[in-house]
């Protein structure tokens, strides 16, 4: 945004944005003086106060001797391209209805909190939820009241679990809690409470629903199929025997 003769004498100082820390000059000017090339993508701001993402490339210019006597800087505003990744990354974790981690995500969490259980032989459990006759919300009330059960479900689930717990939309009206350093027992507390806490919550339009519940914990040769397939078997006991219930496997 600025004109040729507004830039002409002063510093790339004018461009900073303020997004960036100490460190992060810190680093770009030992590269440079140190006589490497520079490159980041890094966040400037335009003359109309306007952030933008710039692909930067700084070189150092030396003479005969190797003696560095400037700097050339080139950049590309590559704004559009990086906000685009920058959504499609948002995507790719996110369930859009709830907002909690998508299957996808879920999975790539799923093998990182295994191989720390795994290192630091710590319990690792895991809880699969489906909601009791929900095809009959549907039926009744329409998908949109259904979809709002769903949003609360997730607000109710979300209050009563810990930070460290990784809650994801499985798929439909099913739902997995991956809850770190919680053995059997401990997961068995937390299932029951969800549980009670669903039971009693109040919903929009349908007032109460209920969910039945699968648990299993985490052996260090499982697959992550493989746990799932006992949560799963977990789910199936608890519906084949009334539903508004913990299954354990
Ligand atoms: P059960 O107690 O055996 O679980 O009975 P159910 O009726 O809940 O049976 P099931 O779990 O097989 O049904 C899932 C239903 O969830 C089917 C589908 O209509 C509904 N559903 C799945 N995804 C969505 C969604 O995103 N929004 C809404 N409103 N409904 C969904
Ligand atoms: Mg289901
Ligand atoms: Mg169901």
């Amino acid at each position: 945004g600025y004109e040729r003769e507004e830039a002409i004498g002063k510093t790339s100082k004018i461009l900073k944005s303020g997004h960036h820390d100490i460190e992060f000059y810190k680093t770009l000017w030992a590269t440079i003086l140190r006589g490497d090339i520079y490159r980041e993508t890094i966040i400037n701001r335009k003359k109309n106060g306007d952030l933008y993402y710039e692909n930067k490339t700084i070189t150092p210019l030396k003479d005969d001797n190797n003696t560095i006597i400037g700097f050339a800087s080139t950049g590309k505003d590559v704004t559009m391209e990086t906000l685009m990744h920058k959504e499609m990354e948002r995507i790719a974790t996110v369930d859009k209805l709830t907002g909690i981690y998508n299957r996808h995500k879920f999975e790539e969490l799923f093998a990182l909190e295994s191989e720390r259980s795994r290192r630091f032989s710590q319990p690792l459990s895991l809880i699969l939820i489906d909601i009791d006759h929900f095809k009959s919300v549907n039926d009744t009330y329409g998908h949109d009241v259904g979809d709002e059960v769903l949003k609360t479900l997730t607000t109710v689930v979300q209050e009563n679990i810990r930070k460290i717990d990784i809650f994801a939309r499985w798929g439909g009206e099913e739902f997995l809690i991956l809850s770190p350093t919680t053995d059997l027992e401990n997961i068995q507390m937390l299932a029951e409470k969800l549980r009670l806490a669903v039971e009693n919550a109040p919903f929009p339009k349908v007032n109460h629903i209920t969910i039945s519940l699968g648990i299993s914990t985490f052996n260090t040769e499982d697959t992550f199929t493989e746990l799932f397939k006992r949560v799963d078997q977990g789910l199936y006991y608890a519906k084949e025997h009334g539903r508004n219930q913990v299954g354990i496997i």
